[in-house]
Protein backbone atom coordinates (compact mmCIF):
# COMPACT_ATOMS: atom_id res chain seq x y z
CA UNK A 1 0.00 0.00 0.00
CA UNK A 2 3.11 2.43 1.15
CA UNK A 3 4.44 3.52 -1.80
CA UNK A 4 8.37 2.23 -0.69
CA UNK A 5 9.35 1.65 -4.46
CA UNK A 6 9.62 5.80 -4.86
CA UNK A 7 12.98 7.07 -4.82
CA UNK A 8 13.93 10.46 -4.14
CA UNK A 9 17.48 11.91 -4.97
CA UNK A 10 19.73 14.19 -2.58
CA UNK A 11 19.82 17.24 -4.38
CA UNK A 12 23.88 18.14 -3.26
CA UNK A 13 25.29 14.38 -4.39
CA UNK A 14 22.34 13.14 -6.24
CA UNK A 15 22.67 9.88 -4.56
CA UNK A 16 19.38 7.94 -4.92
CA UNK A 17 17.49 7.12 -1.40
CA UNK A 18 14.28 5.73 -0.40
CA UNK A 19 14.15 8.60 1.95
CA UNK A 20 16.19 11.81 2.71
CA UNK A 21 17.74 11.09 6.22
CA UNK A 22 19.22 13.51 8.58
CA UNK A 23 21.75 11.14 9.18
CA UNK A 24 22.98 11.48 5.35
CA UNK A 25 23.25 15.09 5.45
CA UNK A 26 25.20 15.35 8.26
CA UNK A 27 27.80 12.47 7.33
CA UNK A 28 27.82 13.21 3.64
CA UNK A 29 27.19 17.24 3.75
CA UNK A 30 28.17 18.48 6.92
CA UNK A 31 24.86 20.05 6.50
CA UNK A 32 21.79 20.00 9.20
CA UNK A 33 18.56 18.79 8.34
CA UNK A 34 16.82 22.31 8.62
CA UNK A 35 19.63 24.38 6.32
CA UNK A 36 18.69 21.56 3.32
CA UNK A 37 15.39 22.23 3.98
CA UNK A 38 15.50 25.36 4.04
CA UNK A 39 18.11 26.11 0.93
CA UNK A 40 16.00 23.36 -1.38
CA UNK A 41 12.34 24.20 -0.10
CA UNK A 42 10.29 22.56 -2.68
CA UNK A 43 12.47 19.25 -2.24
CA UNK A 44 11.07 15.69 -1.70
CA UNK A 45 12.23 14.19 1.13
CA UNK A 46 10.61 11.13 0.23
CA UNK A 47 7.92 9.20 2.40
CA UNK A 48 8.46 8.67 5.98
CA UNK A 49 9.03 5.94 7.91
CA UNK A 50 6.44 3.56 9.98
CA UNK A 51 8.76 2.72 13.02
CA UNK A 52 8.62 5.93 14.87
CA UNK A 53 6.56 6.94 17.49
CA UNK A 54 6.75 3.66 18.98
CA UNK A 55 5.53 3.32 22.86
CA UNK A 56 5.98 1.48 26.06
CA UNK A 57 3.45 -0.61 25.01
CA UNK A 58 4.48 -2.17 21.88
CA UNK A 59 8.26 -1.67 22.23
CA UNK A 60 9.73 -3.87 25.04
CA UNK A 61 13.21 -1.96 24.85
CA UNK A 62 10.63 1.42 25.59
CA UNK A 63 9.34 -0.39 28.15
CA UNK A 64 11.73 -1.40 30.17
CA UNK A 65 13.83 1.59 29.60
CA UNK A 66 10.77 3.51 31.35
CA UNK A 67 10.76 1.09 34.55
CA UNK A 68 13.99 1.74 34.80
CA UNK A 69 14.03 5.25 35.12
CA UNK A 70 11.48 5.11 36.93
CA UNK A 71 12.85 2.62 39.50
CA UNK A 72 16.26 5.22 39.65
CA UNK A 73 14.82 8.34 40.64
CA UNK A 74 18.01 10.31 39.53
CA UNK A 75 19.76 9.33 36.65
CA UNK A 76 22.97 9.48 35.37
CA UNK A 77 22.35 12.53 33.23
CA UNK A 78 19.90 14.54 36.48
CA UNK A 79 22.78 16.51 37.62
CA UNK A 80 24.03 17.76 34.17
CA UNK A 81 20.11 18.19 33.16
CA UNK A 82 19.41 20.76 36.08
CA UNK A 83 22.91 22.74 35.40
CA UNK A 84 23.88 22.57 31.83
CA UNK A 85 20.77 22.04 30.21
CA UNK A 86 20.73 24.65 27.67
CA UNK A 87 17.50 26.65 27.15
CA UNK A 88 16.20 25.96 23.65
CA UNK A 89 14.87 28.87 21.68
CA UNK A 90 12.11 28.11 19.04
CA UNK A 91 12.63 30.18 16.01
CA UNK A 92 9.81 31.93 14.74
CA UNK A 93 8.21 29.91 11.74
CA UNK A 94 8.50 31.17 8.32
CA UNK A 95 5.57 33.08 6.78
CA UNK A 96 4.97 31.99 3.58
CA UNK A 97 2.74 29.66 1.11
CA UNK A 98 3.58 26.22 2.87
CA UNK A 99 2.91 27.71 6.83
CA UNK A 100 -0.49 28.82 5.73
CA UNK A 101 -1.51 25.46 4.08
CA UNK A 102 -0.72 24.04 6.95
CA UNK A 103 -2.86 26.52 9.22
CA UNK A 104 -5.31 25.85 6.98
CA UNK A 105 -5.04 21.89 7.49
CA UNK A 106 -5.02 22.06 11.34
CA UNK A 107 -8.04 24.75 11.40
CA UNK A 108 -10.09 22.11 9.33
CA UNK A 109 -8.53 18.84 10.46
CA UNK A 110 -5.74 18.84 13.52
CA UNK A 111 -5.56 18.71 16.75
CA UNK A 112 -3.06 20.46 18.99
CA UNK A 113 -2.56 19.29 22.77
CA UNK A 114 -0.70 20.61 26.15
CA UNK A 115 1.41 18.00 27.41
CA UNK A 116 3.54 18.74 30.74
CA UNK A 117 6.83 19.24 28.54
CA UNK A 118 5.71 19.69 25.44
CA UNK A 119 2.96 20.11 22.94
CA UNK A 120 1.34 17.68 19.90
CA UNK A 121 0.25 18.46 16.41
CA UNK A 122 -1.87 15.72 15.28
CA UNK A 123 -3.83 15.09 11.64
CA UNK A 124 -5.99 12.31 11.46
CA UNK A 125 -6.57 10.90 8.09
CA UNK A 126 -8.62 7.92 6.46
CA UNK A 127 -5.61 4.63 6.09
CA UNK A 128 -6.61 5.16 2.03
CA UNK A 129 -5.66 8.60 1.88
CA UNK A 130 -2.09 8.09 1.80
CA UNK A 131 -0.61 11.04 -0.82
CA UNK A 132 -2.32 13.45 1.48
CA UNK A 133 -0.62 11.86 4.49
CA UNK A 134 2.60 11.99 2.61
CA UNK A 135 1.55 15.67 1.09
CA UNK A 136 0.85 16.53 5.10
CA UNK A 137 3.90 15.01 6.37
CA UNK A 138 6.16 16.92 4.29
CA UNK A 139 4.34 20.56 4.56
CA UNK A 140 4.96 19.85 8.43
CA UNK A 141 8.68 19.03 7.63
CA UNK A 142 8.91 22.10 5.70
CA UNK A 143 7.63 24.11 8.66
CA UNK A 144 9.21 22.87 11.68
CA UNK A 145 12.24 21.40 10.13
CA UNK A 146 11.36 17.91 11.97
CA UNK A 147 9.63 15.34 10.45
CA UNK A 148 6.32 14.04 12.19
CA UNK A 149 5.90 10.30 13.69
CA UNK A 150 3.26 8.37 11.22
CA UNK A 151 0.76 5.63 13.01
CA UNK A 152 -1.20 3.13 11.51
CA UNK A 153 -3.97 2.73 14.30
CA UNK A 154 -4.75 -0.68 15.39
CA UNK A 155 -7.89 -0.18 16.04
CA UNK A 156 -9.49 2.30 13.40
CA UNK A 157 -9.07 2.32 9.69
CA UNK A 158 -7.30 5.65 10.43
CA UNK A 159 -3.90 6.91 10.37
CA UNK A 160 -2.22 9.63 12.25
CA UNK A 161 0.77 12.29 11.14
CA UNK A 162 2.35 13.33 15.41
CA UNK A 163 4.74 16.42 15.87
CA UNK A 164 5.85 16.47 19.05
CA UNK A 165 7.56 19.88 20.01
CA UNK A 166 7.55 23.11 22.46
CA UNK A 167 5.59 26.08 21.74
CA UNK A 168 3.71 24.83 18.78
CA UNK A 169 0.86 26.84 19.43
CA UNK A 170 2.28 29.81 20.45
CA UNK A 171 3.85 30.02 17.15
CA UNK A 172 1.29 28.64 15.10
CA UNK A 173 -0.76 31.52 17.29
CA UNK A 174 -3.65 28.94 17.33
CA UNK A 175 -4.38 27.99 20.68
CA UNK A 176 -4.26 24.41 22.06
CA UNK A 177 -7.78 22.42 23.17
CA UNK A 178 -11.41 22.76 21.29
CA UNK A 179 -11.25 25.06 18.54
CA UNK A 180 -14.91 25.95 18.50
CA UNK A 181 -14.52 26.56 21.74
CA UNK A 182 -11.60 28.66 21.23
CA UNK A 183 -13.06 30.23 17.71
CA UNK A 184 -9.95 30.12 15.84
CA UNK A 185 -9.71 31.66 12.55
CA UNK A 186 -7.65 32.21 10.15
CA UNK A 187 -4.23 34.44 11.36
CA UNK A 188 -4.22 37.96 9.68
CA UNK A 189 -0.87 37.81 7.94
CA UNK A 190 -2.59 35.30 5.47
CA UNK A 191 -5.03 37.91 4.39
CA UNK A 192 -2.11 39.93 3.14
CA UNK A 193 -1.06 38.03 -0.14
CA UNK A 194 -3.41 36.38 -2.82
CA UNK A 195 -1.10 33.49 -2.89
CA UNK A 196 -1.15 33.20 0.87
CA UNK A 197 -4.66 32.92 0.97
CA UNK A 198 -4.96 30.78 -1.82
CA UNK A 199 -2.53 27.72 -0.31
CA UNK A 200 -5.02 28.52 3.23
CA UNK A 201 -7.57 27.99 1.20
CA UNK A 202 -6.25 24.46 -0.18
CA UNK A 203 -6.07 23.30 3.50
CA UNK A 204 -9.07 24.37 4.61
CA UNK A 205 -11.13 22.78 1.60
CA UNK A 206 -8.69 19.58 1.11
CA UNK A 207 -9.80 18.64 5.22
CA UNK A 208 -13.05 19.89 5.71
CA UNK A 209 -14.37 20.82 2.19
CA UNK A 210 -16.35 18.48 -0.14
CA UNK A 211 -17.04 18.72 -3.98
CA UNK A 212 -20.47 16.96 -5.23
CA UNK A 213 -20.91 16.47 -8.74
CA UNK A 214 -24.60 15.43 -10.13
CA UNK A 215 -23.93 14.85 -13.64
CA UNK A 216 -27.75 13.84 -14.31
CA UNK A 217 -29.04 17.26 -12.96
CA UNK A 218 -26.03 19.67 -14.08
CA UNK A 219 -25.52 20.57 -10.63
CA UNK A 220 -22.28 20.41 -9.13
CA UNK A 221 -20.69 22.59 -6.08
CA UNK A 222 -18.04 22.80 -3.18
CA UNK A 223 -18.53 23.37 0.14
CA UNK A 224 -16.79 23.60 3.18
CA UNK A 225 -18.38 22.57 6.40
CA UNK A 226 -17.32 23.45 9.70
CA UNK A 227 -18.91 24.32 12.86
CA UNK A 228 -16.58 27.00 13.83
CA UNK A 229 -18.09 30.25 13.04
CA UNK A 230 -15.10 32.61 12.61
CA UNK A 231 -13.50 29.97 10.72
CA UNK A 232 -16.41 29.64 8.08
CA UNK A 233 -16.73 33.58 7.93
CA UNK A 234 -12.59 34.13 7.41
CA UNK A 235 -13.19 31.32 4.55
CA UNK A 236 -16.30 33.14 3.41
CA UNK A 237 -13.83 36.67 3.42
CA UNK A 238 -10.64 35.06 1.58
CA UNK A 239 -13.49 33.54 -1.26
CA UNK A 240 -14.69 37.50 -1.86
CA UNK A 241 -11.29 38.90 -1.56
CA UNK A 242 -10.49 35.85 -4.69
CA UNK A 243 -13.51 37.13 -6.78
CA UNK A 244 -15.61 34.24 -6.01
CA UNK A 245 -19.60 34.53 -5.28
CA UNK A 246 -20.81 32.15 -2.61
CA UNK A 247 -23.77 31.23 -0.24
CA UNK A 248 -23.39 31.59 3.42
CA UNK A 249 -25.55 28.78 5.41
CA UNK A 250 -25.81 27.96 9.21
CA UNK A 251 -22.39 25.70 9.09
CA UNK A 252 -21.14 25.72 5.65
CA UNK A 253 -19.63 27.97 2.74
CA UNK A 254 -20.78 26.91 -0.36
CA UNK A 255 -19.38 27.61 -3.97
CA UNK A 256 -22.53 26.24 -6.47
CA UNK A 257 -21.52 28.59 -9.72
CA UNK A 258 -20.71 26.22 -12.19
CA UNK A 259 -17.86 27.99 -13.77
CA UNK A 260 -16.68 29.29 -10.16
CA UNK A 261 -16.40 25.42 -9.11
CA UNK A 262 -13.94 24.71 -11.52
CA UNK A 263 -11.93 27.61 -11.73
CA UNK A 264 -11.92 27.29 -7.74
CA UNK A 265 -10.92 23.29 -8.06
CA UNK A 266 -8.31 24.30 -10.30
CA UNK A 267 -7.06 27.40 -8.27
CA UNK A 268 -6.60 25.13 -5.17
CA UNK A 269 -5.50 22.26 -7.47
CA UNK A 270 -8.09 20.09 -5.20
CA UNK A 271 -6.76 16.74 -4.34
CA UNK A 272 -4.16 16.08 -6.61
CA UNK A 273 -2.19 13.30 -4.52
CA UNK A 274 -1.31 10.16 -6.78
ZN1 LIG B 1 23.66 13.77 -0.49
Amino acid sequence: MWKRFIMVKCNLCNQEFGRITETHLWYKHKMHFSRFIKQFPEVNIGPMSWNKGDTKADNPGLLRLSNTLRIKKEWNFSKWQREKRPVTKYKKLLKGGNLSELIGIILGDGNLNKHPRTENLRITRNSNDTGYIEHVSSLITKVFYKHPSIRKRNDENAISVDLYQCKISERLNIPCGNKIKNNVGVPDWVFLNKDYMRRCLKGLFETDGCFHEDLKNYTRCMEFKNNCARLRKDAHNILLKLGFNLQLGTNYVRLARRNEVYRFKELIDFRNYN
